[in-house]
């Protein structure tokens, strides 16, 4: 028997699930805060909860389904977890400690359907959706881990570990409430953010579900010749149809959008890609964040500091933010789907 993952459980349902077990309901209560508050996932360390209660918990309820397959820490303090599911598939969870931010990337697929040309995932293909518990016990496990550090708790969490967010909307959009709810992990609405390919049609659906949350827009390319050889789904919605929705998404929701833009020598890093990549931007509310490709990738080569600096020079002439993302563990593989991958050949 599968148990339920009761992480993602409402009050009212875990209310539903203790009358199951004939025990009154102020145990649901005692349940979430021994979860939410002291982050507890093992039930037999709740040692308010009656023993005949913590048996029917174990049996039939877990709140900790995935296990630790590989951990690694860079010598920045970015730390990267796979985790194996209950049915034997790796996806992978990053925290990036900064001065003053935990900040968790946070997987919402195992592999990934969207086949990106600059992204190991890719090569896993999909394989299923993350569950609602599964997304919630990522950040679960990494905010103990935090807590266990330094005492501190995650600051800010991004949808851009593995997956295609906007193809798992509900458990997503979900997932984001209770991340955000005082009674959950108390993460401000402005501090979590998805990231998308892409995916035109989700897009609006997402601002009427979940206005409030962030949306970023993996950009990648300053013309549609350019995307497409990176991105395969803009042959489905090129970058006309994409900044239409995105101008629509910003009138709708009210927040500034973020282009995400890699940076790649010789092809995404060039003078004339920066000029429209300007284009794009100017007029826009919205934000460019340029992060240079990370290593790991064969066929593809990071550009120079020179070429980063005269990109950004280009972009620094236009009316939006332009923030560039530091490299964050290069010594452990950090970019997206690259331990799990590893991790699939050797299991
Ligand atoms: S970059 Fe994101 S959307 Fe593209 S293949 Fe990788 S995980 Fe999927």
């Amino acid at each position: 028997m599968t148990k339920s993952h009761i992480l993602g459980a409402s009050l009212q349902e875990l209310e539903a699930l203790v009358a199951s077990f004939g025990q009154p309901a102020f145990r649901a209560k005692q349940i979430h805060n021994w979860m939410f508050q002291n982050l507890e996932s093992d039930f037999a360390k709740m040692t308010n909860l009656p023993k005949a209660l913590v048996e029917s918990l174990q049996a039939s309820a877990t709140c900790s389904a995935l296990k630790v397959k590989a951990n690694q820490v860079s010598t920045d303090g970015t730390t990267k977890w796979v985790f194996e599911t209950h049915d034997g598939h790796f996806f992978e969870t990053v925290l990036i400690p900064t001065d003053d931010r935990r900040s968790i990337c946070v997987s919402s697929q195992i592999g990934c359907a969207m086949g990106c040309t600059f992204c190991r995932t890719a090569t896993m293909g999909f394989i299923r959706n993350l569950t609602l518990g599964e997304i919630l016990e990522q950040v679960h496990y990494v905010s103990r881990h935090v807590r266990a550090l330094d005492g501190g708790r995650v600051s800010n969490a991004i949808f851009m570990g593995m997956g295609e967010p906007l193809l798992n909307l509900d458990n997503v959009a979900t997932a984001c409430e209770i991340m955000n709810s005082q009674e959950g992990f108390g993460i401000a609405k402005d501090k979590i953010t998805v990231s998308t390919s892409g995916v035109v049609p989700k897009i609006l659906e997402w601002g009427a579900r979940a206005p409030d949350f962030k949306l970023a827009i993996s950009l990648n390319g300053s013309n549609d010749e350019m995307r497409s050889s990176l991105m395969p789904i803009n042959r489905r919605y090129n970058i006309d149809t994409l900044l239409k929705t995105a101008d629509e998404y910003i009138r709708l929701s009210g927040q500034k959008l973020t282009f995400e833009y890699i940076l790649i020598k010789d092809k995404t890093c060039t003078p004339e890609s920066a000029r429209e990549l300007k284009r794009i931007a100017s007029h826009r509310h919205c934000k460019i964040n340029l992060i240079p490709l990370n290593r790991g990738n064969p066929d593809m080569e990071a550009p120079s500091d020179d070429e980063i600096a005269e990109f950004e020079r280009i972009l620094a002439q236009g009316d939006f933010q332009v923030l560039r993302r530091r490299p964050r563990g290069p010594d452990i593989y950090a970019a997206c789907g690259q331990l799990a991958t590893e991790q699939k050949k050797v299991a």
